[in-house]
């Protein structure tokens, strides 16, 4: 009997008219297809909320988290109002008022220990998915679906990384077939919270900020599901943000490379992970829109034949620094990228792009522009001796530049893309600051100013198609 999962994001569970929509996705799907499965991620903002009230309480603050319980309450009880008839929307507060109960007590022995560890940072974040299944599975039974809300801990085994957890997969299998199986041959919709997992002991993990699509793959692949859709509010992944260039269009079909790469740069398609547990599988995964439900969205396919199409998709990262590291006294001299590199780890930085130039005169590196100050800072004491020796002349930051990367897997065989990108860009009169392409071929990447950056996307985008 073929089984589909569909996995709802925050902005999907935003409200009790958001939650409404995607029960009613869900009723509709259940005409087609006789086992559904679904996974959901905290109402929107709720994740960050509880780990704002995590850090703070790290810090001796006993006031945030306490407000936070009460917008939280508030939030959820207005969600729930109108879900469902009255006793479920009472046993629906008493799980939003258990989970807040333990969001409170979790902050308080943060604040008394003045630390909050990766594992309670987990045990705190997990919160949000914990109430936003009952939400959804109230409304489902409300309308005649019949639901059950599954907590992911009690299936989804994973490693014991906290923060970043990743699934064993055969575990989380045996342990599906015996929870969640069951409730599909019964004619059950399981509702799956997404983003969490527990490890072997049994302690609550997440998989990583934004991780419900994988959880949704994760739970594809242990169904043996023919499809997993992943709802969003846009027709699919588009070829470029509708905001900038007023003639986007939403991609048929989009290869995982491409997928991974647009995940990189910066569009929010799909958590980058996703990917992995589907990939042996074959093409299950595609992106709709949960406000134009028979728009067939995105497919991720394997690979694509006939990728002529060449350039798929242009995207923007913004806010970010342009760092130099520049001095005649780094010619041939061993160590510096490794030591420029070290300073800026210690900073907690994560570096999104790199270029040297053959000369070895200067590298430079791109990092978001909030970190930039810090960075500077770290490679100048780093080199301290030799900038007082004049080996290198200076570390400087170009603040607010934009790195904008055209993606398409067809690329690789097709000479003379980079020529094309770089002619457009040249005949509007942008000027491009540094470059790097992907040893994948599938995409290439220009840094320009910010100001430059949506006619870049815009000229960029007229490659696609
Ligand atoms: N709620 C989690 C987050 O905000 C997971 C997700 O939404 O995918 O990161
Ligand atoms: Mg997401």
């Amino acid at each position: 009997m073929k089984t589909l999962v569909m996995k709802f994001g925050g902005t999907s569970m935003g409200s009790a008219e958001a939650i409404g929509r995607c029960a009613e996705i869900v009723r509709a799907a259940r005409a087609e297809w006789p086992r559904v499965a679904v996974v959901v991620s905290a109402m929107s903002g709720v994740t960050d909320a509880l780990l704002k009230g995590a850090t703070t309480a790290a810090v001796g603050d006993s006031v945030t988290y306490q407000t936070l319980v009460s917008e939280l309450r508030e939030r959820h009880t207005a969600a729930l109002a109108g879900l469902a008839d009255d006793q479920a929307t009472a046993s629906g507060r008493t799980v939003v008022r258990d989970c807040l109960d333990e969001f409170f007590s979790l902050c308080h022995a943060v604040r008394v220990l003045g630390e909050a560890s990766p594992r309670a940072l987990d045990a705190i974040s997990s919160l949000g998915e914990r109430m936003s299944i009952h939400l959804i599975a109230m409304r489902l039974n409300a309308v005649g679906v019949r639901a059950k809300a599954v907590d992911a801990a009690d299936f989804v085994v994973t490693d014991s990384v906290f923060l970043a957890a990743n699934p064993q997969m055969d575990a989380t299998k045996s342990k599906s077939d015996a929870l969640v199986k069951p409730l599909l041959d019964d004619g059950i919709v399981p509702v799956i919270t997404g983003f969490i997992g527990a490890d072997a002991s049994g302690a609550v993990t997440t998989l990583g900020r934004g991780g419900s699509d994988f959880s949704a793959a994760i739970v594809g692949v242990v169904l043996g599901a023919d499809e997993v859709w992943i709802w969003t509010d846009v027709d699919g992944v588009m070829t470029a943000d509708p905001r900038v260039v007023k003639d986007a269009r939403s991609l048929e079909a989009l290869t995982y490379r491409e997928v991974a790469e647009l995940a990189y740069y910066g569009a929010k398609v799909l958590h980058p992970k996703t990917i992995r547990p589907v990939i042996e599988i074959g093409s299950i995964l595609r992106i709709k829109n949960t406000f134009n439900p028979t728009h067939p969205g995105t497919r991720i396919v394997a690979d694509e034949d006939g990728t002529s199409g060449t350039v798929k998709a242009v995207t923007a990262i913004k806010s970010l620094s342009l760092i130099t590291v520049e001095g005649r006294g780094m010619i041939g001299v061993p160590g510096v990228a490794a030591r420029t590199f070290g300073a800026t780890a210690r900073t907690h930085t994560s570096v999104l792009m790199i270029s040297q130039a053959s000369s070895e005169q200067s590298i430079c590196f791109l990092v978001p522009s909030a970190s930039a100050e810090r960075v500077v800072a770290a490679i100048e004491q780093e080199f301290a001796l030799e900038l007082a020796r004049r080996d290198i002349d200076k570390v400087w930051s170009w603040p607010e530049v934009v790195i904008v990367t055209v993606v398409g897997a067809g690329m690789q065989h097709t000479p003379g893309i980079a020529g094309r990108v770089f002619s457009a860009l040249g005949a509007a009169g942008i000027n491009v600051i540094a470059i790097a392409q992907g040893s994948s071929e599938c995409s290439i990447s220009l840094v320009v100013d910010a100001k430059d950056a949506d006619q870049a996307v815009r000229e960029l985008h007229k490659l696609t198609g």
